[in-house]
């Protein structure tokens, strides 16, 4: 994937990218345990969060042989099959793997009350690597145990060639552990850890205060090692820099990992657009990505989540405001579900539904993103989330210009129908897990006051905006697109008074303006195919 493509890439130290066929081969047998990253491309915090597993991946790269940090990305649609294969659903998932696996398994998630800060995830690391059964624990994995009283006597006492470092703790640190990986690669040094309850022996080594290093030397002298903050990057640097200590031949270097790859097609060149027309390119890639990726991770749907797919495609047969062929394939795919006796249908057989439509029969459905008024600057940015808000916001204004569309259905007249099943569609199936806390909170507080179709189409406008305010200046905020409060005032300057000198919106012409917008009659077909 070229690397704008994706949110990593081979300058990044330590992260191996896995793809399609990359995958499963890496985590098969693997002599070391891994945590992958099953992130997409397009979700906003994933975007935000790369910086940090940029961070973590370099701070554990010397602990390589033992675990190794990957990522894939699920926005790929060369990736979908094997982000389902792997049961990932949301963004970011993160899941480890055990070394010498020989079956296929779907991982064990990261600890769910975990935050996902640097040294969060290394003690987590940690855990999962000390719970790994015999079997699973990656050989060059050094013992982790804090070693006894007995121990360190028997220590003092040998005349070794290499210097030893003990790290003496409380029961609730990790310093020795993370020392003790990160000088895993290094020779001529061993590393233990030993807790702080035998009072008398740390008495006699003069330990006043955990963590501390001691250390012998290879002439077998040995005392405190003197660091003014016993941090565990401290303690590391300090053993890594002692005279003779040095990484072993053949250890894994710094240089950036990456996993063989197929080569991809460059990005698409810019097109030009108008930022005042909505496009119906970007309309119908959402629907293609929604149902053949996004959708697509589901193997059954069953209970809330058919009924809310169920929903959903009425809603998009009834209100999409797109060409005839697409609008004929959301016919034929909610009549089929309607005939679909079954409380639970296989996500295959809605996606033959889908594919088999062909153009020469005049029911299709593109089957490939083309961004227009989506595109990004940088391919990461913008894409589906922004044309799923486009598409959102094109069937509340339908509802609204249209008030029998739905008529006959079981949305006739609630006012909400097109908002609760959004709610619901981003509850059950939007991968940005974070994206949908928050879009579930601003529902949960003012979505029962709608009580008209237009006051539905102003409402999600309102939460759009306070999703841009939030998000002006995050990295996900593409430069050429900056989130700001809409419809600008090139865009309608009828919209924006200033009353008392304030801002203030004029809501009666933003209602007409959308209107304008969403509506089907002003569509380009653009670029559509
Ligand atoms: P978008 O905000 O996606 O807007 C797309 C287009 O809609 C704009 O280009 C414009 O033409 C039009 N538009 C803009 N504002 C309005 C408005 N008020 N009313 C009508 N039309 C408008 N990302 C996060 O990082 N954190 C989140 O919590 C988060 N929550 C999200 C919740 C939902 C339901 C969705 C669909 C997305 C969410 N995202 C979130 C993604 C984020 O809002 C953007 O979609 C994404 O960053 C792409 O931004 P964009 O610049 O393409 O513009």
């Amino acid at each position: 994937v070229a690397a704008e493509k994706t949110l990593y890439g081979p300058q990044d130290a330590g992260i191996f990218i896995m793809e399609r066929k990359s995958v499963t081969g890496a985590l098969y047998n693997s002599s070391s345990a891994w945590l992958l990253e099953f992130y997409s491309s397009w979700c906003g915090h994933c975007i935000n969060y790369a910086p940090t597993w940029r961070a973590l991946a370099s701070d554990v790269l010397d602990w390589n042989p033992a675990v190794r940090i990957g990522v894939i990305n699920c926005a790929d649609e060369e990736n979908t099959a094997i982000c389902k294969d792997y049961g990932v659903q949301f963004y970011p998932t993160f899941r480890f793997f055990g070394a010498f696996t020989k079956d296929f398994t779907q991982g064990e998630n990261y600890k769910a009350e975990a935050d996902r800060e640097v040294p969060t995830v290394r003690h987590v690391i940690i855990d999962y690597l000390e719970s790994l059964p015999a079997e699973h624990r990656p050989s060059a994995c050094p013992s982790l145990q804090p070693i006894s009283s007995s121990d360190i006597t028997s220590l003092l006492t040998q005349k070794e060639p290499h210097y030893t470092a003990i790290i003496f703790e409380s029961e609730t640190s990790y310093v020795g552990r993370e020392v003790i990986l990160d000088l895993m690669q290094f020779e001529n040094i061993a590393v233990r850890r030993a807790l702080n309850s035998d009072k008398a022996m740390l008495e006699k080594l003069g330990v006043v205060s955990v963590p501390s290093c001691y250390l012998i030397y290879p002439n077998a002298s040995h005392g405190l090692i003197n660091i003014v903050k016993p941090l565990r990057s401290v303690v590391s640097s300090h053993l890594k820099s002692l005279p003779g200590v040095r990484k072993k031949a053949g250890a894994h270097s710094a240089l950036p990992e990456s996993l063989p790859s197929e080569d991809k097609e460059e990005d698409v060149a810019w097109k030009d657009y108008d930022k005042s027309k909505l496009y119906a390119a970007d309309l119908e890639s959402a629907l293609h990505y929604l149902l053949r990726v996004e959708l697509a991770t589901h193997q059954t749907l069953e209970g809330e989540k058919l009924k809310t797919f169920k929903d959903f495609v009425t809603l998009l047969y009834k209100l999409f405001p797109g060409r005839t062929h697409v609008v004929k394939l959301l016919e034929t795919l909610q009549e089929w579900l309607v005939s679909m006796p079954l409380d639970k249908i296989p996500y295959d057989a809605i996606l033959d539904l889908v594919n088999n439509k062909m153009r020469i029969s005049g029911i299709y459905l593109t089957n490939h993103v083309e961004w227009v008024g989506c595109q990004g600057s940088r391919a990461q940015l913008r894409g589906y989330p922004c044309s799923l808000w486009k598409l959102f916001h094109s069937l509340t204004v339908q509802a609204a210009v249209q008030p029998d569309a739905l008529t006959n259905t079981e949305f006739e007249g609630d006012a909400q129908a097109v908002l609760k099943t959004m709610r619901r569609y981003i509850r059950e199936f939007f991968g940005c897990r974070e994206c949908a806390q928050h879009f579930e909170a601003m529902a949960k507080e003012s979505v029962d006051s709608v009580k008209t179709a237009e006051e539905a189409a102003l409402w999600l406008w309102r939460k759009h905006n306070v999703v841009n305010k939030r998000l002006a200046g995050a990295p996900s905020e593409d430069p050429k697109s900056p989130k700001v409060e809409w419809p600008t005032a090139d865009l309608c300057p009828a919209c924006h008074e200033e009353v008392n000198g304030l801002h203030s919106w004029n809501e009666k012409e933003v209602l007409a303006f959308l209107k304008r917008h969403y509506s089907a009659k002003e569509i380009s077909l653009q670029y559509a195919d």
